[in-house]
Formats: C-alpha cells, sequence, structure tokens
C-alpha cells in the first residue's frame, strides 16, 4: 500500500528515499545522512525508533504516520512529537479501495477525505448493518463504496474500522465530515456487555505519561470476543519509574470513568513488552479453550 502512495509523492514533486520496514539501523543513517523533511510510517515504528535514538535534532520535521490507529489519539501522537521534534499528521487508505484515502492537514483535527468523488463514505452499525447519518459524534464501522473503478469495483465495502465523525468546519477550509480512526472491529471485545478497543484502552494508559511508556498488552482470559471482568491488562512503565498501588488504582479508576470497564492492571518495567517494527500487537493470544 505504502508503495501506491508513493505516485502521489513524486505527482506533488517530493523525491522519496525508499526504506523498507525491518531495517531500523539504514533508515537513521539515511535521515542522517539524506536529511528527509519528513517520514511515513506506522504510529507504532515512530515511537519505537524514538526509544532508540534521539531524533529530535535530526532534519524531520513532519511524521506521516498510518497503517494503525493510534496517529489520532492526542497522548501518543504527543509522545512522537516530542521525540522527534516534529509535527505528527494521520493519513489512512484501505488496501481493497485505495492508497491515502483520507489525511490531516495542519489542525490535526480528524482526517478529511481526499478522495471525493472516486470513494462514497458510509458509517453503519457494525451489528445491524444500519447506515448511521455523518453527523458530528456518529461513531461506526467505515463503509466505502468505488465509483469510478472501471473493473471490479468494490460497493459497499467494510472496512472492519471502527470510525468517530467530525462535522465542525475546519479552519483549513476543506469541507466535509472528517474522521479518526479508533481500532479495528477485529480486535473489538465485549466485556460484559460494553464494546472495548484496546487502542481506545491505550489512549486512556496514555493519559498517564510520563509515567507509562505508551505499551500494553491486554490479555483475553478466554478466546474469542466475550470476556468477563475484570480485563487482564499489562501496562508498561516509564524507564526508571517503579510500580506503585497508587499508579494501577488511577489507571482502572480512569478506565471505569471512560470506558465503563473493569480492569486488572499489572504495571511491568520499561521493556518488557514486545516492540513492533510495523503495527503494534495490543491484544495477546487468549488461552486454548480447555
Ligand atoms: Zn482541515
Amino acid at each position: 500500500m505504502a508503495g501506491a502512495a508513493l505516485a502521489a509523492f513524486e505527482r506533488i514533486g517530493l523525491t522519496h528515499i525508499p526504506i523498507g520496514t525491518g531495517n531500523s539501523a539504514l533508515l537513521i543513517r539515511a535521515i542522517e545522512t539524506l536529511e528527509p523533511a519528513a517520514v511515513v510510517m506506522t504510529p507504532s515504528y515512530a515511537a519505537h525508533l524514538a526509544e532508540g535514538h534521539d531524533l529530535r535534532e535530526s532534519s524531520v520535521q513532519r511524521v506521516l504516520v498510518a497503517g494503525e490507529p493510534g496517529g489520532g489519539e492526542p497522548a501518543f501522537r504527543a509522545k512522537i512529537e516530542e521525540a522527534w521534534g516534529a509535527k505528527v499528521t494521520e493519513a489512512m487508505g484501505v488496501g481493497d479501495i485505495g492508497p491515502s484515502l483520507f489525511g490531516e492537514c495542519e489542525e490535526q483535527d480528524g482526517m478529511h477525505l481526499g478522495a471525493h468523488g472516486f470513494v462514497h463514505v458510509e458509517v453503519i452499525d457494525p451489528e445491524s448493518g444500519a447506515a448511521r447519518d455523518l453527523e458530528d459524534g456518529a461513531e461506526g464501522e467505515l463503509v466505502l463504496t468505488h465509483l469510478r473503478h472501471r473493473a471490479a469495483p468494490l460497493l459497499r465495502f467494510r472496512t472492519r474500522d471502527h470510525v468517530t465523525v467530525k462535522t465542525s468546519p475546519c479552519p483549513c477550509g476543506r469541507e466535509g465530515p472528517r474522521i479518526r480512526c479508533i481500532g479495528r472491529t477485529d480486535d473489538m471485545l465485549i466485556v460484559r456487555g460494553v464494546n472495548v478497543f484496546p487502542s481506545a484502552v491505550r489512549e486512556v494508559v496514555n493519559t498517564f505519561a510520563p509515567d507509562v511508556s505508551g505499551h500494553i498488552l491486554v490479555q483475553p482470559r478466554s478466546p474469542g470476543v466475550k470476556q468477563e471482568p475484570p480485563l487482564p491488562l499489562s501496562v508498561e512503565l516509564a524507564p526508571r519509574i517503579e510500580p506503585t498501588d497508587l499508579l494501577s488504582e488511577a489507571i482502572g479508576a480512569k478506565l471505569r470513568e471512560e470506558l465503563t470497564i473493569r480492569a486488572e492492571i499489572e504495571l511491568v518495567p520499561f521493556g518488557a513488552l514486545i516492540r513492533s517494527e510495523y503495527k503494534s500487537q495490543l491484544v495477546a493470544a487468549p488461552p486454548e479453550r480447555g
């Protein structure tokens, strides 16, 4: 998918330096020697790179993140911006439909649809399939339809991306609703009737920065979507932070307040959770059904 976006970069006159995923040393060397103004990567990878390298003095002024939810979470975004000394904007494409369909402007307040006239956007109730009005605060699964494809157009393609809609006017002047992806319906768990997106859990946990590192892992106790509370959750601490009951209780209280779920929180030391060079895994494999 990123490959398809390269044509767009060329079209607007950018020179791109292609570095594949999985070679951080090469990427850092390219930043140091070729001094690009912008980098494009997943938000997990942007956070991961900044953990091992001081990038604040690098040439990079813009970090364009895409490929997974997270780039629009205020605390996570702030962390990446601070670590890179750069502005972070989020973009989103859907492999089956087209690359970079949505993107944020300078206002960083939700992604505008850049594919007007090419793609029709709907938001539906993922359970009933009923379409919802694209009004302020609407939430549901993103459904896309090709309007100009001549071969094998996809009609009402269910993306499995769960989005929220914002319709307030954007100071940049672009019109139409903006969206923010809050999680994948595939990752969603139902804890005693409450829909829980692991990315939303991470967003709440990240408000406890700088005490937490930004890495979490939900550890389901049983296979399947439905889980009984409390939901086991590992929260990684920032370097040199000691675990305290006060902190785990505060995180638990905030999760109850914001997401109405009860979690059993284990604070783990910095570096204990696995880093991803591509997309973060926020949910551990459940135990085998016994
Ligand atoms: Zn805008």
